[in-house]
């Protein structure tokens, strides 16, 4: 006999978690299957421990800015080892507050791997459950290519288990997490190689933002090999590691080589073949806008589906949906346009919308852009001057904001606001009706000309 639930969550990540306690706040007798450290990714290899790396990468960054503003300061070495111990601790105590939220709000926790016996009973630990709702939230995992000698590198979950800085590090990949991890090593003292198998950083944003940013990284010190075909990652006699192109045509020289070429589904454990659920060609499960799975009663969110894969993304999914199914609101699911994003590379760079090649797309020539560059006023007295730039593109007679791109000393916290702005259809008058607030680099968005 199964034991009868009112909801069953599969995942403790960022989605699963805060679908099971809305859920449950509700009313609703919720059990959460979790196999893994609870919180998932984002907590436990992801946002959090990457924050605090790029946290530790800024406070070299800021050590050398010191000096121009008069302080004796001076870098005399940093420590990997404290820095990750620190870390971890307060990766464990977050694990710890999700286990006691959880409890505190009456969601039943088992651990262990959550299989589908049929459409409406799952299985975990050689016992059987079964509810008339049960949530996919099983999030992702980095993918290693198969090419001769990939188990020599590591993904960015190894990268999180590094006992000591790298000495030389090649970073794979073009993305989100090659670009953070990139600019964390090099901040904090690796000399670090980028490799691209095509020619940009992060090719789908605005040009104007990884043009800069592709500037920015090589003239700090970081080398950016482009258009590489790599053929296979190899150990040479001293130890050291290296690539492949071609044979013969190998580089070598590193301590570390980290996979950043993006991630795929944790579905292989879940039985899908005891169910009618349907997974897409890139193994997403396929979703409408509810969140509804081609079985009735059975929903995924967040990074197992095609979504944008980000922790709001999957938690906003996650709180709709129990409020749809627990507390009547009918036609509750998440919008998903218009979502804000950062990325912590040095400089970080937010964005919200369409860049202005997807806004050509969409408005033709009924299209204007609005762009500064400058220096942020942190660099006055400074010899380094790392550029800002700020970019609207608005759209149509009213000239409605359709994007908003920003890169440069706090693009990371500035793109929120803006983003509520925008959200609520804020035009280019809007933005300049809004008295400026000086002197920051935000004012710059509400003072375009
Ligand atoms: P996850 O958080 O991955 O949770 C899924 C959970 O399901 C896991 O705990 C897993 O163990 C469990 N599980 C899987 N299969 C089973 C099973 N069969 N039974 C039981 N349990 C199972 N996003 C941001 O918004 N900002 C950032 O700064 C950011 N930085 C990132 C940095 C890195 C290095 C990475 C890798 C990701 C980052 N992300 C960031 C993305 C973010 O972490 C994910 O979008 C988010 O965690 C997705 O949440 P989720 O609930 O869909 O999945
Ligand atoms: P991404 O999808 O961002 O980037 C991976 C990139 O690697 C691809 O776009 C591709 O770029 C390149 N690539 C793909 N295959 C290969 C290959 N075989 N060899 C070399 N390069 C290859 O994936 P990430 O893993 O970086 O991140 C996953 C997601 O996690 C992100 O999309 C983001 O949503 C989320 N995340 C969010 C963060 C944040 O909010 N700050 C931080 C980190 C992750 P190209 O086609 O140009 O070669």
């Amino acid at each position: 006999m199964s034991k009868e639930f009112d909801f069953i969550v599969i995942g403790g990540g960022s989605g699963g978690i805060a679908s099971a306690r809305r859920a449950a706040e509700h009313g609703a007798r919720v059990l959460l299957l979790e196999n893994g450290a609870m919180g998932g990714t984002c907590v436990n290899v992801g946002c959090v421990p990457k924050k605090v790396m790029w946290n530790a990468a800024q406070m070299a960054e800021n050590i050398e800015l010191a000096k121009d503003y008069g302080f004796t300061v001076e870098n005399q070495g940093f420590s990997w080892p404290h820095i990750k111990q620190s870390r971890d601790a307060y990766v464990e105590r977050l694990n710890g507050i999700y286990d006691r939220n959880l409890a505190n709000s009456n969601v039943e926790v088992i651990h262990g791997t959550g299989r589908f016996v049929s459409d409406h009973v799952v299985e975990v630990n050689g016992d059987q459950f079964t509810a008339p709702h049960i949530l996919i939230a099983t999030g992702g995992q980095p993918t290693v290519p198969d090419v001769p000698g990939a188990e020599l590198g590591i993904t960015s979950d190894g990268f999180f288990e590094l006992a000591a800085l790298p000495r030389k590090a090649l970073v794979i990949g073009a993305g989100y997490i090659a670009t953070e991890l990139a600019g964390v090593l090099h901040g904090l003292g690796s000399e670090v190689t980028m490799l691209l198998r095509k020619d940009l950083l992060l090719r789908s944003f605005d040009h104007t933002i990884h043009t800069l940013l592709m500037e920015e990284m090589e003239s700090s010190g970081i080398r950016i090999l482009k258009k590489v075909q790599l053929s296979r990652l190899l150990q040479h006699a001293d130890g050291t590691l290296g690539f492949e192109q071609s044979a013969g045509d190998d580089e070598g020289g590193f301590d570390c080589i980290i996979w950043a070429i993006g991630r795929h589904t944790k579905v292989s454990d879940l039985n899908l073949e005891n169910t009618d659920i349907d997974l897409d060609n890139a193994g997403f499960v396929v979703v409408d806008k509810f969140q509804n799975t081609a079985v009735k009663g059975v929903y995924a969110l967040g990074d197992v589906t095609a979504a944008a894969p980000l922790t709001p993304v999957a938690i906003a999914a996650g709180r709709r949906l129990s409020e749809r199914l627990f507390n009547g609101k009918k036609d509750l699911h998440l919008d998903y346009e218009l979502i804000p994003t950062v990325v912590f590379s040095h400089p970080p760079i937010g964005t919200v919308g369409l860049t202005e090649a997807e806004a050509r797309g969409k408005f033709g020539d009924d299209l204007k852009i609005y762009q500064s560059r400058f220096v942020n006023m942190l660099y006055a007295v400074s010899e380094h001057k790392a550029p800002t730039l700020v970019k609207l593109i608005v759209a149509g007679e009213e000239e409605k904001v359709v994007g908003c791109h920003v890169i440069g000393v706090g693009a990371d916290e500035m793109i929120q606001g803006f983003a509520v702005a925008i959200k609520m259809g804020a035009t280019k008058a809007d933005f300049d009706n809004t008295v400026a607030i000086h002197p920051t680099a935000a004012e710059e968005l509400v003072t375009l000309r």
